[in-house]
């Protein structure tokens, strides 16, 4: 399009200036900064509606970043800012039970029966954090078994080979994790059943548990290979003794009404949930087999707790969500939106002598590139980052704001478009031209 060439950003790197000397690095996740996409200050978000974001500047953008992904409803949906307002109205937290608490695990174990029993948290981290805990509390073994490039929150056991933000910014395994922790954690190549079972028989009988994210979100998009893979990776892990806990924090109601599981006919012994069941306000959940979770306190000696744990706003905007994605009108239309938006950047990649790779997922999909198919993190570190940070930059000058890293995915959400698609496609067509001529 017409390059919002002329497009200001002053406000963004005033803020910026004053951010850098209060927070550190200038943003409150590492994932923010534009340190994978070549420099550049991050822009500074004012406010939202629908599919668009409009910075400090006043530049409005189409959003493809939905928050990393809770927005699957798009930014201040109808529905879950009138259940913000209503919570607001009766106070704000209690430090005891709750009516909607209950409402909303009944939710969502009609949604997902495999979650026998729930427990809520604050994010998607501490999810995950605890179901390792649970799971070596309930086998009495120490290791797991992880995904090379899975992304599993900042807790030392999964800072081990993870991709998302730590592999944007080159550090794979962080400091202040002690060895004897990342002596724990196994790591596998993903789609590798081989590697899987060559792991399995090494490291089988002291395996607590295997941790997957069934569908890839953090090396970008990218799904079991094999429609069997995971129906695999869980009776393998059985054969051994160890659990199977899904990381479902970016799946669970990203394509469907359930879980990724659900989808390949699958069932794991726990979940880790976050993002989207929160309706954008914190939220984290773990759950799974009643005999498992039994470990945990008051009934077992699995220790969890937590301050905001259940608090009624996450729990009353995420009912709200959820009562809207139980229409399968909403997949369907991000279904649709994201076919369109594969198709048209192909086209104009084509068009351009642009070598480039979607894998996709119903509204949610990754653009890489490269010429080879991606099926694991090693595929998708081979791809091009310049490429994709000229991509970034030449798309944010246009109004289309993606995530800030070549290992994330752009999300389509329910109050995008057909405009806003038609808008996104002059965009790309505009920047791989301009990315071809250089
Ligand atoms: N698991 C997965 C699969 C994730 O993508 C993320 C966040 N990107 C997390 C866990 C951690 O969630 P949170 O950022 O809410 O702690």
């Amino acid at each position: 399009s017409e390059g919002g060439e002329a497009m200001d950003f002053t406000q963004s790197h005033l803020w910026q200036q004053r951010a850098d000397a209060v927070i550190l690095g200038g943003v409150n996740s590492p994932s923010r900064s534009f340190k994978s996409v070549g420099g550049g200050t991050p822009v500074v978000m004012a406010r939202a509606q629908g599919s668009r974001f409009v910075d400090v500047d006043g530049n409005t953008y189409i959003d493809y970043l939905a928050a990393y992904g809770p927005l699957v409803l798009g930014h201040a949906h109808p529905r879950v800012m009138e259940a913000l307002r209503a919570a607001t109205y009766d106070g704000i937290l209690y430090g005891t039970p709750t009516t909607w608490e209950v409402e909303f695990a009944e939710t969502l174990r009609a949604a997902i029966p495999d979650l026998e029993r729930v427990r809520f948290v604050n994010s998607g981290t501490e999810a995950v954090m605890t179901t390792i805990r649970v799971a070596r509390g309930a086998t009495g073994r120490n290791k797991i078994l992880k995904f090379a490039g899975c992304y599993h929150g900042h807790s030392d056991a999964v800072l081990v080979a993870a991709g998302s933000g730590p592999s944007s910014i080159g550090v794979p395994d962080s400091a202040g994790v002690t060895r004897a922790i990342a002596g724990e954690v196994i790591t596998v190549p993903y789609n590798d059943l081989e590697a899987y079972d060559e792991a399995l028989a090494v490291h089988g009988e002291d395996l607590a548990a295997v941790l997957v994210e069934p569908i890839v979100g953090n090396f970008g998009i990218v799904p079991p290979e094999r429609p069997d893979y995971l129906a695999e990776v869980i009776a393998r892990a059985h054969r051994v003794g160890a659990l199977v806990i899904f990381d479902e924090v970016i799946t669970a109601f990203r394509f469907h009404y359930g879980t990724a599981a659900q989808l390949y006919g699958v069932h794991a012994d726990l979940y880790a949930l976050g993002k989207i069941i929160g309706g954008g306000l914190p939220i984290g959940a773990y759950g799974g087999r009643r005999d498992v979770m039994e470990s945990v306190a008051p009934l077992g000696p699995v220790y969890q707790a937590g301050t905001m744990a259940g608090n009624p706003a996450s729990m009353r905007t995420g009912l709200a969500c959820l009562e809207v994605l139980r229409d399968p009108a909403v997949y369907r239309h991000m279904d649709r939106l994201g076919a369109a938006l594969e198709q048209g950047i192909l086209a104009s990649a084509q068009r351009h002598g642009v070598a480039i790779t979607i894998n996709r997922v119903g509204g949610a999909f990754t653009v890489f590139f490269g010429s080879h198919r991606v099926r694991d993190y090693a595929g998708a570190q081979a791809t091009d980052g310049r490429r994709f940070a000229a991509l970034f930059h030449a798309l944010l000058r246009r109004g289309v704001f993606i995530a800030p890293s070549k290992y994330e995915a752009w999300f389509v959400s329910a109050q995008h478009t057909d405009a806003d698609i038609e808008e996104t496609l002059a965009a790309v067509d505009a920047s791989f031209a301009e990315m071809a001529a250089t």
